[in-house]
């Protein structure tokens, strides 16, 4: 059995996306090409259900691949999980791109509008046209809501692109 190191990133991108039993049924996968869910059931220590439900995920997002095999001794068909080791980069660089579209969204609205706040961390910031309705009075907190300034978020995700951006680009 080859020795895994953490940052293998097949076993990465499986913990971004479940966690910790992910983490181990993607060292499982990798450390058994072919398995069955039951043999990484038992590999893992998990029950069959969260590790299906993991296996149909990752299946999904195509970072594996199953054949179904009929198993000699019992007679009836399994599955063969392989994990899809050149899919990471594809699957890491889609979602860096869905990011970066999301922060790019939020950039244009919180450029496009002017904000008020009252302060109050656990309130919400509120837009204009909402402070004139409520008339400037923070209904959470009855404090008064006043202009907001919010360059430094506005820059913190701008920098967030440009390094999307240029990982994006590295990549290509
Ligand atoms: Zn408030």
């Amino acid at each position: 059995m080859k020795k895994l190191q953490y940052e293998d990133s097949f076993v990465k991108v499986a913990g971004l996306l479940g966690g910790d039993e992910y983490i181990k049924v993607a060292r499982a996968l990798l450390n058994n090409e072919n398995a069955t869910d039951e043999e990484i059931a038992s590999a893992t220590g998990l029950k069959i259900n969260i590790v299906r439900r993991a296996l149909y995920d990752l299946f999904g997002k195509s970072l594996i691949s199953g054949i179904r095999v009929k198993d000699p001794k019992r007679g009836w068909y399994v599955y063969q999980w392989k994990a899809q080791t050149d899919q990471v980069d594809a699957f890491l660089n889609n979602r860096k791109r869905k990011i970066m579209e999301r922060l790019k969204k939020r950039v244009a609205y919180e450029t496009g509008h002017n904000f008020y706040f009252c302060g109050t961390q656990s309130c919400k910031k509120r837009v204009f046209e909402e402070a004139i309705d409520l008339s400037f009075r923070c209904p959470e907190c009855d404090g008064q809501l006043q202009p907001h300034d919010n360059s430094e978020q506005v820059s913190a995700m701008k920098w967030k692109i440009e390094q999307l951006e240029r990982e994006l680009g590295q990549a290509s």
